[in-house]
């Protein structure tokens, strides 16, 4: 199977091959002939499965088939880091089809409103927005949404969890009601279903099983006890030499701290909401072109930012949600590479990885602490029999179109990150700087 057989314009075709695009991954195989048709679309894929092409290249192809009458689609990102993968991804399909796309995000620094305005005159057809941002700039006039045709929301299950669907919805009015809306959600909890039906007409849905971690990923847990952590991490880092590593603790506070225990010995940086937006795109690329090798962050790090080759993930805690830790995971083994991700399990956090191994059926192999560290908790009881060997897992398996295979939700309150409170603080600080009160915003975007 091939790009060929989705009827795609040449110049869109020669785009992919330039990106190095083969065969379509499973979820653009069911998504794209749904979404070619012009239906309406709920899709339940993590990132990593290939989502983002999965929606926007047939929209791509439309504009490319039909010439541009004008902003075209509109697509709602939860983080600026997401809308400006998403926007680079659509620059480097477009290459060849003069089909243009701006990203616009708040918490932006130094960059002037009038870069933005510019940008924004100059036309393109798709915006790619965070959605705080994005009101801004509708209720200050700055761009019209009454003639667009298609309308994306992408991570919609995060945008929900950050507080965004009362936005969301405000900027639904402003589009016209004819048009294709495609829904993209790592998972599928009922709110996601119950807010889908306010703004698709009659969907298609498709899955991707969720907890299917991505194929490649050698998995491993370590039982430690909380003080023997720091130790062990280190131990981790000095077994290889590494090129392109993540560690996720679960607070800001704590990606500080051992951001300062780590920073003595090796070249590593700490990504966190507490760094302006300058200094967080400046981490990120230095961590893409690999001069930096090891990024210490929280969940924020955990979704949807691409960067091809991490070879190791560590879970320097383990994940309060088993599904951020299939997100986490996520990060290694991008599109066919491979990776390994190894969570330190502390004893009080056992329960916590138990619920992982049932989210992705499998049992995840507990290695022994290092030879001169003394001995780790025992793991209590072993996950219920899944007759699935621990270590390395095929994806793809468990898709299903018209049909979700997983409809669970956390059962314990979803953890609101840091994170997905300055975002919200972002985006609320854009909609007050728009505002006549404030005049003009001068902080903010165009993603190089
Ligand atoms: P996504 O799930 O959209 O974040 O994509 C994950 C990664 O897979 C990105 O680096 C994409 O460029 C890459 N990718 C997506 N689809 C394909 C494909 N059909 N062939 C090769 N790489 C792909």
């Amino acid at each position: 199977m091939n790009f060929n057989q989705f009827k795609f314009e040449d110049a869109l075709l020669e785009g992919l091959e330039a990106m190095g695009f083969d065969k379509p991954t499973p979820i653009q195989e069911m998504a794209i002939p749904v979404l070619n048709e012009g239906k309406d679309l709920i899709a339940c894929a993590q990132t990593g499965t290939g989502k983002t092409a999965a929606f926007i290249l047939p929209i791509l192809n439309k504009i490319a088939k039909t010439g541009s009458s004008g902003l075209d689609t509109l697509i709602l990102a939860p983080t600026r880091e997401l809308a400006i993968q998403i926007d680079q991804q659509i620059q480097g399909f477009a290459y060849f089809l003069g089909i243009s796309s701006i990203p616009i995000y708040g918490g932006g620094d130094g960059i002037v409103w009038e870069q933005q305005k510019k940008a924004l005159e100059t036309g393109a057809e798709i915006i790619v927005a965070t959605p705080g941002r994005l009101i801004a700039l509708l209720s200050g006039g700055k761009i019209k949404l009454n003639n667009l045709k298609h309308l994306i929301l992408d991570e919609a299950d995060r945008m929900l969890d950050m507080g965004f669907s009362d936005d969301i919805l405000t900027i639904v009015n402003h589009l016209p009601k004819n048009r294709q809306t495609i829904l993209f959600s790592a998972t599928m909890p009922p709110k996601i279903r119950q807010f889908s039906k306010q703004l698709l007409n009659n969907p298609e849905e498709i899955s991707l099983a969720i907890g299917k971690t991505a194929e490649g990923v050698t998995q491993s847990a370590y039982l430690v006890y909380e003080y023997q952590k720091e130790d062990l991490v280190k131990h981790v880092l000095n077994q290889k030499d590494y090129e392109a590593v993540i560690i996720f603790a679960s607070t800001k506070e704590k990606v500080k701290s051992l951001f300062k225990i780590l920073k003595k010995s090796f070249e590593v940086e700490a990504f966190h909401s507490d760094l302006e937006q300058v200094e967080r795109e400046k981490i990120m690329s230095r961590f893409k072109n690999r001069s930096l090798k090891i990024l210490i962050g929280t969940d924020i790090i955990s979704r949807g930012i691409d960067v091809v080759g991490i070879e190791l993930i560590i879970n320097f805690d383990t994940p309060n949600d088993p599904e951020d830790y299939v997100h986490r995971v996520g990060r290694t083994a991008r599109a066919d590479s491979k990776g390994e991700a190894i969570t330190f399990v502390s004893d009080k956090d056992q329960f916590k990885f138990k619920r992982i191994e049932s989210l992705i059926g499998m049992e995840i192999e507990k290695t022994p602490l290092p030879e001169g560290f003394e001995k780790g908790p025992e793991y209590k009881g072993s996950h219920e029999k899944s007759g699935k060997k621990p270590g390395f897992q095929k994806p793809g398996n468990g898709s299903s179109k018209k049909k979700f295979t997983k409809k669970r939700e956390n059962p314990e309150k979803r953890h609101k990150p840091d994170e997905a409170r300055a975002e919200k603080k972002d985006n609320a600080l854009d909609k007050q700087h728009s505002s006549p009160k404030y005049g003009k915003r001068t902080n903010v975007i165009k993603g190089e």
